[in-house]
């Protein structure tokens, strides 16, 4: 089923969670014991994130280096297709742009809707390791709203092969992200809505957002957006702070503040389980505040952290 008919049927907000594959070696089994504690709270779907290859140099035994080409968590397509079959829930793949020509895109795409996924989450995809910027794949698309427009293209049965035309369409429901805090390469907010609503007014048919930890940020978006004209539902991304480490690695890895008073707290822990408990204080707060406010989803990223993800569920 498709995202916005979730949505569109809910009496409620709903709850969904985002997982990343596991590293190769880890197997499927790393995938199901950390979503069975999670599945008491009938997610309305569950995201998988996509991991591109990166380039790693590997030293020779005559001191010279070698360039790989690793996959650490290849399998999102798979991944999704196992969640369904083993829970019956809807699951969302992401789809990067980052790695992909438009023919790599139109298969993968064909992969999902034959396994019988009905939703994509259509995404840029950050640098690869190697690179200072994004740079497209030879014969790729270098913006997210390139991609979202090829999906829109196969959905009304637009081949790249111009001879296919008009023969069977895929039906994916197409989500894109957005930035409470603006996306880091953008010049300023304003020109990041504008792109949104292009990616909005292409097809995409609900938006779901970076994390953020102060809600005050979720809601001026939230108006931002509608006062831009972009009226489909925006869904929170949320994400438990678990360790004192992470009060650098968030803001260098997602480009997002984290609060005074988050940090304060967080500092005056003697240790992580200490720290985990104020996380999870914090999420569950968000999350009562954001449930009153209606949004249509609590979106979480659990991220190797599901415990929490279930305490702050179970309070909710
Ligand atoms: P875009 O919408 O293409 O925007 C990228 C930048 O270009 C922005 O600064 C925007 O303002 C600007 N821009 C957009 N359109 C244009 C245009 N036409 N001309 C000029 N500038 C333009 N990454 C992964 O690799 N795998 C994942 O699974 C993944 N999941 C994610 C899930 C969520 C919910 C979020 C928020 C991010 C995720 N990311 C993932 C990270 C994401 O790929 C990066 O944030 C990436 O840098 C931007 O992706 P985007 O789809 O927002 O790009």
């Amino acid at each position: 089923m498709k995202i916005i008919d979730h949505i569109k049927q809910a009496k409620g907000t709903l709850v969904s969670f985002e997982i990343l594959p596991p590293l190769k070696g880890k197997g499927i089994t790393a995938i199901y014991n950390h979503l069975d504690p999670l599945m008491e709270f009938k997610p309305a779907y569950i995201n998988v994130t996509y991991h591109r290859s990166e380039h790693i140099f590997k030293k020779r035994s005559d001191g010279s280096f070698e360039k790989v080409v690793v996959r650490k968590r290849p399998g999102t397509e798979a991944i999704c297709a196992s969640i369904m079959n083993r829970y019956n829930v809807d699951t969302v793949p992401h789809l990067i742009c980052g790695g992909f020509t438009v023919q790599d895109t139109e298969d993968a795409l064909l992969t999902l809707s034959y396994l019988g996924i009905d939703n994509v989450l259509v995404l840029r995809g950050d640098a690869a390791k190697n690179e200072t910027s994004f740079e497209p794949e030879p014969g790729g698309h270098k913006y997210a709203i390139e991609l979202l427009r090829q999906v829109v293209n196969l959905n009304n049965g637009i081949y790249l092969e111009e001879d296919l035309k008009g023969t069977n369409g895929t039906k994916f429901c197409i989500g894109v992200a957005g930035y409470p805090e603006k996306h880091f390469e953008a010049p300023n907010m304003q020109t990041d809505l504008s792109y949104l609503k292009d990616k909005v007014d292409a097809g995409a048919e609900y938006i779901v957002t970076q994390m953020f930890f102060d809600n005050k940020k979720f809601f001026e978006f939230e108006k931002e957006c509608r006062d831009a004209g972009i009226t489909v539902p925006i869904i929170p991304g949320l994400k438990p702070v678990t360790s004192k480490k992470q009060l650098s690695i968030i803001p260098r890895t997602f480009y997002v503040d984290i609060p005074t008073e988050l940090s304060n707290e967080i500092l005056q822990c003697k240790d992580d389980a200490c720290v985990e408990q104020v996380g999870t204080e914090w999420l569950l707060a968000q999350s009562k505040e954001l449930k009153a406010a209606g949004v249509p989803v609590l979106h979480y990223y659990t991220l190797g952290k599901p415990n929490v993800v279930c305490n702050v569920v179970k309070q909710l």
